[in-house]
């Protein structure tokens, strides 16, 4: 992080990628395992007919460049170290919301040998939108509640995260 004080520059450049960020969002969309479900309305809300765009959120590739990352379904074996990497490569800071009750807690995949585990218990979760599947408006409410959370300067699950007392094995 930037030391404010003693850089008057670094203070206008952050509030500048804030302002850009809480405007115009990158997100990027990443199945964990879902049944397709979800991402069906999350592409139809990505799509003009429900138009995330019109909020300034914009759907784009690569993780490097995105700042929220859109995440469905349970997390299946094979998808658990993709989704770490994913999260891994997204520039800080950077947020995440899970969409259905599979991402929320496994849902109708709880308990499944191929399952291992919620969005939540792999990577830190800013918000949860519940539903089998969520509408279009409930995922376009979820990123709205994100981008005033952000606007209010709330900590985020990764700051969170990065605040807990890290685990001791033995
Ligand atoms: S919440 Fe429903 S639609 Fe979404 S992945 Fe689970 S079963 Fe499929």
């Amino acid at each position: 992080m930037s030391d404010q004080s003693s850089n008057p520059l670094a203070s206008v450049m952050d509030g500048l990628k804030s302002w850009a960020r809480i405007n115009s969002p990158w997100v990027i969309h990443y199945n964990s395992g879902s049944c397709n479900g979800c991402d069906i309305e999350i592409l139809a809300t990505l799509t003009p007919r429900y138009d995330l765009e019109r909020l300034g959120v914009k759907l784009q590739g690569s993780p490097r460049h995105a700042d929220i990352l859109i995440c469905t379904g349970p997390v299946t074996r094979q998808s658990k170290e993709r989704l770490k990497r994913i999260y891994e490569q997204m520039p800080s800071p950077k947020f995440v919301v899970a969409v259905g009750s599979c991402g929320t807690a496994s849902g109708a995949f709880r308990g499944c040998y191929n399952i291992c585990e919620s969005i939540g218990d792999v990577i830190p979760v800013d918000v949860y939108v519940p539903g089998c599947a969520p509408r279009p408006e409930a995922i376009i409410y979820g990123v709205a509640q994100l981008l005033e959370m952000i606007k209010s300067g709330a900590p985020s699950a990764e700051m969170r995260k990065a605040e807990e007392p890290a685990a001791v094995e033995g």
